[in-house]
């Protein structure tokens, strides 16, 4: 578990340098890395975010959460 923990500090550190999360910055954690498919447009661009709890896709830019609620 304390490596899943380093992954996420790392994550937050990336953050704060770039401001904003790349794809690849996710990739590097190794967090979650299902081949997720998008709910909106079935693209595979998706990735998980543990922080939130939810994944984004970066082609359409819908949080797969909004709609399953
Ligand atoms: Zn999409």
């Amino acid at each position: 578990m304390g490596k899943s923990k380093d992954q996420f500090l790392h994550l937050r550190q990336s953050r704060k340098e770039q401001r904003h999360y790349s794809v690849q910055d996710v990739i590097n954690a190794e967090i979650n890395l299902e081949p997720l498919e998008c709910v909106n447009c079935s693209s595979t661009e998706v990735t998980y975010h543990q922080y939130v709890g939810d994944a984004y896709c970066s082609d359409c830019g819908v949080w797969q959460g909004e709609s399953q609620v």
